[in-house]
């Protein structure tokens, strides 16, 4: 296990017999959670341009944004293979037919080997999950769920109109369906202390699920959170660097090592964000806390207890 934890990359590899790249696609949906029909407004510290890369608009179209985003790492790695990552919004918010068509459209491009499917636990219908699971016979489908934490209070708090049991139903659901499950996490929600982020990875870990994704919360302009925090309403945990190391050093401790981690961090563009300002980029942080998983001799699962 490298660096002390199982990585995403890890993962890829037993499925993959090349090296692989995640493409975002941007297919033009909405969400529930800001549409009425879960609710209006939002998550409060949603800003969706933040996970948009430049050549992903959905005007270009699923074709056009693959092919494009393919020329950009295909100067570098001209063997490189791709998956298509359904990110912005609720990628399966909408009709089952229509939904089938974007990601076949997906497949069909050359070199696409693959779906990632971002979404929301309360939005997986079972004729979908269905479809998806016979899909996934033919190439590989992943789905990724939105779970954010397993704390209900700290859900409706920031207004995520879902709860834990959805989480768990939805990963059970499509496991059940032979369908790899990635879990999407944020460490330091509003009210949340380090033993309840530790408890959450807990609850993951009795579940199965592949792979995780975490990211600090990052205080981002233009959303309710960020006003809210300006007005004195809350506040936000606030991590140094190498708090936020040592925490993640003990998620890592905790979390079941049959899961793959895909990532600690995540990086709003400059002019948004508003905290944490560490001025590290992505990959400056992991080599950061690399170094100290090797200092520390951290192993992935060493104090993970299953069924705890
Ligand atoms: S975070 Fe996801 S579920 Fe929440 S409002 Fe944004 S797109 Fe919708």
């Amino acid at each position: 296990m490298a660096e002390g934890y199982r990585d995403f990359s890890m993962f890829l590899a037993e499925r993959f017999p090349c090296k692989m790249q995640k493409l975002a696609v941007n297919a033009g949906f909405s969400c529930p959670n800001r549409d009425g029909s879960k609710g209006r407004g939002g998550c409060t510290y949603c800003n969706n341009q933040t996970f948009n890369p430049a050549y992903c608009a959905p005007a270009l179209g699923i074709r056009q944004q693959l092919e494009e985003g393919k020329r950009f790492f295909g100067r570098k790695y001209p063997d490189m293979r791709y998956l298509a990552y359904f990110q912005a919004y609720t990628n399966t918010h909408g009709d089952v037919g229509r939904l089938m068509a974007m990601y076949r459209e997906a497949l069909e491009v050359e070199k696409v080997d693959g779906l990632i499917i971002g979404t929301r636990p309360d939005c997986m219908p079972d004729e979908l999950l269905e479809r998806l699971s016979e899909l996934n016979r033919e190439k590989s489908v992943i789905v990724e769920y939105g779970a954010e934490t397993s704390h209900d209070v700290t859900l409706e708090a920031v207004n995520r109109c879902h709860t834990w049991q959805d989480t768990v139903d939805a990963v059970r659901r499509t496991a059940a369906a032979g369908i790899p499950v990635g879990l999407h996490l944020i460490v330091g929600l509003p009210g949340e202390d380090d033993e309840m982020v530790l408890a959450t990875v807990d609850r993951v870990s009795s579940l199965p699920v592949d792979t995780v994704k975490l990211h600090q919360l990052q205080l981002v302009r233009g959303t309710r959170m960020a006003r809210d925090v300006e007005r004195g309403l809350y506040t936000v945990p606030q991590f140094t660097v190498d708090e936020y190391i040592s925490l993640c050093c003990r998620i890592i401790s905790r979390l079941n090592p049959a899961i793959a981690i895909e990532r600690f961090v995540s990086q709003s563009p400059d002019e948004l964000l508003v905290s944490p300002r560490w001025g590290l980029k992505n990959y400056e942080f992991t080599h950061r806390l690399n170094a100290r998983i090797r200092q520390s001799g951290i192993q992935q699962g060493s104090c993970y207890i299953p069924d705890r």
